[in-house]
């Protein structure tokens, strides 16, 4: 299995890693900094030996680099790979916003979240709400800026499933983690969020700057979205 260089050090921008096989475009290593897609973030991009690594994608446990026109690497070789860190920074800001803001919510409201998108320019997160309005957006986006101007510290740990369920507060998400996760890796936002997530975040809310609330789009009761954006 590929070692996540991105969970021991989420501000790792450039790496060395061997080739561990190559089929087409997709190249695995035996270690990487680029964070797959999934859990609702867009993937990392940057280059790999100098060449364009253009999406990074997970299937079961194995994280594949898509490489734009891969002809070079050779299982065996060693590799320099270099991510674009003002995307891959603006992902993390975005991130650790969503958790707050899902927080927020689900805190005021008791509603959960049905989806997420998380990319570098605009990020959403859909809400189960009867009631939504932008002025209630609004409160919202007032509540999450609190909460990131008060610097909380964002601390990332591992933790066994069933300490992990047993625990207070994180249940539900630990439930939705795949069954076959023995070790969860838990996310914690000072005292507003607690949850098993495998995505990349900031290490204090001050890095987030101010959070931006710039519309909301009802798709149907149970898909309330809320998009915004970091500065
Ligand atoms: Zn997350």
């Amino acid at each position: 299995m590929t070692r996540r260089l991105y969970w021991e050090d989420m501000y790792l921008r450039e790496f060395d890693a061997m080739v561990v096989s190559v089929a087409g475009q997709r190249v695995v290593l035996d270690q990487t900094a680029f964070n797959p897609r999934g859990g609702g973030l867009v993937s990392d991009s940057g280059t790999l030996a100098g060449q364009r690594v253009a999406e990074v994608v997970k299937e079961g446990e194995e994280i594949y680099h898509v490489i734009e026109l891969q002809d070079a690497m050779v299982a065996g070789t060693q590799v320099h790979g270099v991510l674009d860190w003002d995307r891959r920074y603006r992902i993390m800001k975005m991130h650790t916003a969503a958790h707050i803001l899902s927080a927020v919510v689900n805190g005021e409201t008791g509603a959960l979240i049905t989806g997420n998108q998380i990319s570098p320019d605009e990020s959403r997160v859909d809400f189960n709400l009867d009631d939504f309005d932008r002025d209630k957006m609004s409160h919202y986006i007032d509540k999450v800026n609190e909460a990131v101007a008060r610097e909380l510290e964002v601390k990332t740990f591992f933790m066994k499933r069933e300490e992990a369920l047993a625990a207070p507060g994180f249940v539900k998400l630990a439930n939705a983690m795949p069954p076959s996760l023995e070790i969860l890796r838990i996310v914690q936002i000072g005292d507003v969020d607690t949850q098993a997530d495998g995505g990349v975040h900031v290490k204090n809310t001050r890095e987030i700057g101010e959070v931006r609330g710039l519309r909301t789009d009802n798709k149907g009761k149970s898909n309330r979205r809320l998009y915004f954006t970091v500065q």
